[in-house]
């Protein structure tokens, strides 16, 4: 198995691939305003095995097209879909982020949770925005720190992995400067990181380091996952996922 294969393997016993809960993907609904409105069309950009996609179909009016280019990560989420009786409110979409198949001004929200660091955050909303209507929302979450000052360690691992890791009022500014009103920001609390994402993967690591005995690269990725779960466990409060909610301006 190649290093993808074997990413996709680990995670997709998650209910999620990335930090966040029900109620923080439900506390970005409320900032947006979305509640109450009907025949809502809306992406889930990077969906993964939809934690957010089946939240969204659930609590709106709206049909949700779901995407990611992982085709394993959508049948999972098609699976939960129809056990949860939500199949036709979702479509799943198997296609990379850039460039999304959407007809300019056809969408009232793109979503994305943990996923447009794939694109980078200046990219991706740039990129998005002409897929909405006026006053179409962006509800986005991304890599943040908390504060201006933080450990050495945790900056150069960050930015190593990620180079738009920047403070929330940063990505504030890129928004507005991209032709976004800012409705609303929240940092995702501890346990969206640990009770909703990292334990449940590390409760995993044994089942997934015996599918793959002998494999070095099995290995080091659960050793490369280890170890960033005790990097924020060490410093959970410099760094979390800033969730993002906005509105495209009029042109
Ligand atoms: N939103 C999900 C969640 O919060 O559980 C998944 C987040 S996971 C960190 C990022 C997701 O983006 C993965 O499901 C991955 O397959 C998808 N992805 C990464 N690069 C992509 C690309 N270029 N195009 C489409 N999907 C991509």
């Amino acid at each position: 198995m190649d290093d993808l294969a074997l990413l996709i393997d680990l995670h997709r016993g998650g209910a999620r691939q990335g930090p966040g809960s029900p109620e923080a993907t439900r506390l970005a609904l409320t900032l947006s305003g979305l509640a109450g409105r009907s025949g809502l069309r809306i992406a889930d950009i990077g969906c993964g095995t939809g934690a957010s996609t089946r939240v969204l179909a659930r609590d709106l009016d709206a049909h949700v097209t779901a995407v990611d280019f992982c085709a394993e990560f959508l049948a999972d989420l098609d699976a939960a879909a129809a056990r949860e009786g939500l199949g036709g409110r979702i479509t799943t979409l198997c296609a990379p982020m850039e460039p999304l198949p959407f007809a300019p001004g056809s969408l009232d929200a793109i979503w994305s949770e943990g996923a447009i660091y794939n694109m980078g955050f200046a990219t991706g909303v740039a990129a998005w925005r002409p897929l909405l209507r006026p006053g179409g929302i962006l509800a986005v979450s991304d890599l943040s720190w908390l504060g201006a000052q933080r450990p050495d360690a945790l900056t150069r691992y960050w930015e190593a992995q990620y180079p738009e890791v920047a403070t929330p009022s940063a990505k504030t500014a890129v928004l507005e400067a991209a032709g976004y009103r800012i409705l609303g920001w929240f940092a995702l609390p501890p346990d969206c990181w640990l009770g909703h994402f990292y334990d449940p993967l590390r409760a995993r690591f044994a089942d997934f380091l015996a599918r793959h005995a002998g494999s070095a690269e099995a290995a080091a990725l659960v050793a490369a996952e280890e170890a960033e779960i005790a990097l924020y466990e060490r410093h959970s409060a410099h760094l979390s996922y800033g969730f993002h909610i906005a509105a495209r301006t009029e042109d």
